[in-house]
């Protein structure tokens, strides 16, 4: 039998980068996957690419009434989640004193919004139906540590580590466990993004900002892997006891050690 054979796993921000890589291997490990994006197409074309009948649902994680009605409809037409991988994310990156109010908004929207309620909701299924499950909110070495340019992903990564801890403790009697993975860069389209947009910031090469800024803190210089993450969430998405909750799990390559 596979790891996740039988289980039910919702991954959000699956049609691209970490969140497909991690829905890619849950899907070989045997889960029903669902994965959730903003846009329909890419979250159906991401999910045609899964093993299992992979089911690609439209979700904006920062509306409650389109978060609610994918959860509802994923209890319909699938099962109830046992497991929720809240991943969707963006970067918008500027110095403080000239960060736009609606971008801060924005961000606290996608990162803290988004993961209160997809976390509610699998919460809500995972109690109704008696099984538990295991809650992974993707945090990142941002969670730990902070970067120049960057006080809404710096402030709702750290802000994740909470809520994963008070889901711990308000999840434990229902056998529900909430963990952070802690990634450091990984080369996906957000990341991809950033570099051309820090050496403008900073006023450098963009080999630099690879060099100099994202790796500079690491062991060996080297970006962490969509495959180390999909691993990581593979392992927390497996354990079968309370014994590992309300943790973060940092996957950086030595950048942040705790
Ligand atoms: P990505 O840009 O490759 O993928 C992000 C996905 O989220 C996209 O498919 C996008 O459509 C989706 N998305 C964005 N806003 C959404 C919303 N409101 N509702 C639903 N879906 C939405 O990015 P990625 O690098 O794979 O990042 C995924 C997560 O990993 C993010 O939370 C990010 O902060 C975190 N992270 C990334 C890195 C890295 O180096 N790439 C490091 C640490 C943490």
């Amino acid at each position: 039998m596979k790891e996740l054979e039988g289980k039910v796993a919702l991954v959000t921000g699956a049609a691209s980068g970490i969140g497909r890589a991690i829905a890619t291997a849950y899907a070989n490990a045997g889960a029903r996957v669902i994965v959730a994006d903003l846009a329909i197409d890419a979250a159906r074309e991401a999910a045609a690419s899964m093993a299992n009948g992979a089911l690609g649902i439209a979700m904006d994680v920062a509306d409650e009434a389109q978060v609610d009605e994918g959860f509802a409809r994923t209890a319909r037409d699938i099962g109830p989640v046992d497991i929720l991988v809240s991943n969707a994310g963006v970067q918008i990156i500027s110095p403080l004193v000239e960060f736009a109010f609606a971008d801060w908004k924005r961000m606290l929207a996608i990162h803290m919004d988004g993961a209160f309620l997809t976390s509610r909701a699998a919460m809500r299924q995972m109690i109704a139906s008696g099984r538990g499950g295991s809650i992974i909110l993707m945090g990142s070495a941002h969670s730990h540590v902070a970067s120049k340019f960057k006080a809404p992903y710096v402030a709702a990564k750290h802000g994740l580590l909470g809520l994963a801890r008070v889901i711990a403790k308000e999840g434990a009697p229902d056998n529900i466990r909430s963990n952070v993975i802690c990634p450091g860069f990984v080369r996906t389209p957000l990341v991809e993004k950033q570099i051309p947009e820090q050496a403008r910031e900073l006023g450098i090469s963009e080999d630099e900002v690879v060099r100099n800024v994202m790796l500079r803190d690491t062991v060996d210089g080297e970006f962490t892997t969509l495959e180390d993450i999909a691993e990581a969430a593979l392992f927390l998405a497996g354990f079968r006891s309370n014994a590992l909750t309300g943790q973060s799990l940092v996957v950086t390559h030595g950048w942040h050690m705790q």
